[in-house]
């Protein structure tokens, strides 16, 4: 069987996806790859098809023993010949895999460093044929990330005893320092290295303005209908998760707490019943969460600012692996930027950690701040190139507003000046509006020249206003004293008058609640019978995994079930054709859910998608949005409508394909193409599976860059339309 036979008739994919097939290859022909992917790129197939077409059993070294038996069960069940040896198994267990492994029974086996490198081991794989070793999370290797394991520098042993073998290393960490490091200490300094692109276009980024965090992300996921959904909460402290975890519970929520001072056995529990079930929250610190691959997460949340964009990356990293719609969410304040200052200024590390430490904050702080695309910023700062604005961020959708704040910040900074440096932005603030508390009498500070003079702005604006400038190192909080806000160096050339500053407008939250949906989760389009389809599937399914003890995921992913509701398929021909089914599953569940579709249609009919859909609240266009159609009414065309807003073409070609989307434009009036051409890229949109239409770089490369993703959004917003 060649690779493709593989991909279509056991894990029942069409096609692949980046440069799994490359990879493949060079593994085939006996090479060694570093593959560098983002989280849910699909590095596991890149050896998981090679182990079935070399001779002899692959070796994949993993550090998660507690999953190893999940990625095991995933396997068996496309009926790919699998086992796992780590100390948790059995004595009998572990003698049973040694049997199988001696007669030549297993394709890949799984197995924990440390047990690699005992001595029978290795004296048993010099025996046996081995097809190549896999060394999966091989960032574990470096001392410079934050995952390091002691035992995987010896892996590089595996060079010296077994030259002929062909390893690949793989890994979603990025920086150079850790590339340099796997390369050296696993020997790998001649394998191909293969670097994928780090963006995660199904991801929507947002960050809000902390006021009650936790409230805020209730709306939140209410709003995007997350309720039932998997998603990970992630909270700086253990109390706070506790805490947490508890509010989310009380709300009729199910959310676990996890944290490293949990029992251990509740903890084990709790990552297993996030695993094993569906739609279960997990509230955890950041212990959570290396080597989870549950594909749908639907939603990570930050209800404190982590510390570097590498880790805020990681873990947001965790949402969507399987590719559908999901949603990374951060609420962030004054209180993080001081808390984090404050750890870093107490850091005991030296001047050049400091330094390192220090950058990172700074660039943390600015993605918070951004008034910009953010996921152009974060590719950036990871040294990958996003040349357009991506349109599936909260500053893309809901562009912000800035505003001169010069004069806002040089009253701000002169009253802090005038107060002499010593206190919190609380009374900074009422000083500013000219409130006669208590405390300013007491300090006669109803007599600086400052008292009073703010008057235009509101409280909390003037908030923002602070929050912003200490963000940006205009002003400094004294950690180590009462929290006083103290100027800068930097604060003298904006006193001065010799700098400007913009500030971003916060966005109230009135204006968040009408951000809409752009990218689209297909379950969203669901009507009410398609709803009740999905969860009978979904019923079926975990059934059929509590039966099994795996997790409903690797029965079939989220996305199969979502391919089942919209085609109805009667037959098991027309099972075969979804995504995710391979000849395996298709015999073992195939007759199973075709009698949950038949009960399902003989009880509701077939459904009648042609009508229109209802006008939802989704068919309200947010305020820009209607800002810029209004103006393309009038007569102007999307670039004059960019330069009378100051925004980039590209977002008003994202606020009009939405209109597209809703109907309120025709895809003609917008895009001024020939005919052949629309009825090209039309063909080509529809050929692709529902991943590559909502991130379009397939088709974008398809016709070799010739259509920008603007034009590219709008007739698939044409489509998307007609399929409603
Ligand atoms: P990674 O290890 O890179 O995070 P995985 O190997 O777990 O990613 O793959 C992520 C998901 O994508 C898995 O559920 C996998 O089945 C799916 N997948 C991988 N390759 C393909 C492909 N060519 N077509 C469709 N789905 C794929
Ligand atoms: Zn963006």
């Amino acid at each position: 069987m060649t690779p493709l036979d593989i991909l279509r008739n056991v894990f029942g994919y069409q096609h692949f996806r980046g440069d799994q097939e490359n990879i493949i290859n060079h593994i085939l022909a006996g090479g060694d790859a570093l593959v560098l992917m983002p989280t849910g790129g699909g590095k596991s197939l890149c050896y998981q098809i090679p182990a079935q077409i070399r001779p002899g059993v692959a070796i994949v070294i993993s550090p998660l023993i507690a999953l190893m038996q999940d990625q095991v069960s995933a396997l068996q069940q496309f009926g790919i010949r699998a086992a796992c040896l780590n100390s948790s198994l059995t004595f009998d267990q572990a003698r049973e895999v040694s049997r199988q492994l001696r007669q030549g029974e297993l394709d890949l086996l799984y197995v924990a460093p440390e047990k690699l490198m005992t001595p029978r081991f290795l004296e048993f794989l010099e025996s046996a044929q081995i097809a190549l070793f896999a060394i999966d999370e091989a960032h574990c290797v470096s001392q410079w990330g934050h995952d390091f394991r002691p035992e995987y520098v010896e892996l590089s042993i595996l060079h010296q005893r077994f030259p002929n073998i062909p390893r690949i290393a793989l890994t979603a960490t990025a920086d150079g320092p850790t590339q340099r490091d796997i390369k050296t200490h696993l020997g790998l300094d001649n394998a191909k290295a293969f670097v994928a692109g780090f963006d995660r276009p199904n991801i929507r980024y947002h960050v809000v303005q902390k006021k009650t965090a936790h409230h805020q992300l209730l709306n939140f996921l209410k709003e995007e209908g997350h309720y039932g959904d998997a998603g990970i909460i992630y909270c700086l402290s253990r109390k706070k998760v506790e805490k947490v975890a508890d509010w989310f519970s009380k709300q009729g929520w199910l959310a676990l707490p996890y944290h490293a001072g949990l029992d251990n056995q509740v903890r084990k529990q709790n990552q297993m019943r996030f695993l094993r079930e569906e739609g279960v929250i997990i509230v955890a610190t950041i212990a959570f969460g290396m080597g989870i691959d549950k594909p749908n997460v639907r939603f990570v949340a930050h209800l404190d600012l982590p510390k570097s964009l590498e880790a805020y990356y990681q873990e947001t990293g965790r949402a969507g692996r399987d590719g559908l719609p999901a949603n990374a969410w951060m609420a962030y304040g004054l209180q993080d930027v001081v808390l984090l200052r404050r750890l870093m200024e107490q850091s005991e590390a030296d001047e050049q950690h400091k330094r390192i430490e220090r950058h990172k904050l700074e660039s943390m702080l600015g993605y918070c701040e951004m008034t910009t695309c953010r996921r152009q910023a974060l590719l950036a700062y990871f040294g990958d190139h996003l040349p357009e604005p991506c349109g599936n961020c909260d500053t893309c959708l809901e562009p912000v507003a800035t505003w001169d704040g010069t004069e806002a910040a040089q009253k701000a900074l002169s009253c802090v000046y005038r107060t002499e440096q010593r206190f919190g932005v609380h009374y900074l603030v009422d000083v500013l509006l000219g409130k006669t508390t208590q405390r300013i009498e007491q300090f006669r500070h109803e007599r600086v020249s400052t008292f009073g003079i703010g008057k235009e702005l509101s409280e909390p604006e003037w908030h923002s206003v602070f929050r912003q400038l200490i963000a940006a190192g205009f002003a400094r909080v004294d950690v180590e004293g009462y929290g006083g806000v103290q100027l800068t160096e930097k604060s003298w050339p904006l006193l001065r008058g010799e700098q400007r500053i913009d500030l971003r407008k916060d966005i109230k939250p009135k204006a968040i609640r009408k951000e809409k949906k752009y990218s689209r989760s297909l379950r969203k389009t669901f009507t009410k019978t398609d709803q009740i389809l999905w969860e009978a599937l979904r019923t079926k399914r975990l059934e059929l995994a509590h039966a099994q003890s795996v997790p409903p995921y690797v029965i079939f992913h989220d996305s199969t079930l979502e391919d089942i509701v919209l085609q109805r398929p009667q037959t098991l021909a027309e099972f075969a054709q979804l995504s995710g089914v391979g000849t395996r599953k298709l015999e073992r569940y195939g007759q199973i859910f075709i009698e949950v579709v038949d009960a399902h249609v003989s009880q509701y009919g077939q459904p009648t998608n042609t009508i229109s859909a209802p006008k939802t609240d989704e068919t309200i266009l947010s305020e820009s949005v209607e800002i810029t159609l209004e103006a393309f009414n009038r007569g102007l065309s999307p670039e004059q409508i960019a330069a009378e807003r100051m925004l980039k073409p590209s977002t008003i070609y994202d606020h009009l394909s939405q209109t597209i989307e809703q109907g309120q434009l025709e895809l003609r009036q917008v895009i001024k193409l020939r005919e052949e051409e629309i009825h090209d890229i039309e063909d080509n949109l529809l050929e692709r599976p529902t991943e590559e239409q909502h991130t379009l770089k397939s088709v974008f490369e398809a016709f070799n860059g010739a259509y920008d993703y603007s034009i590219l959004k709008c007739v698939r917003a044409h489509i998307w339309r007609e399929c409603k």
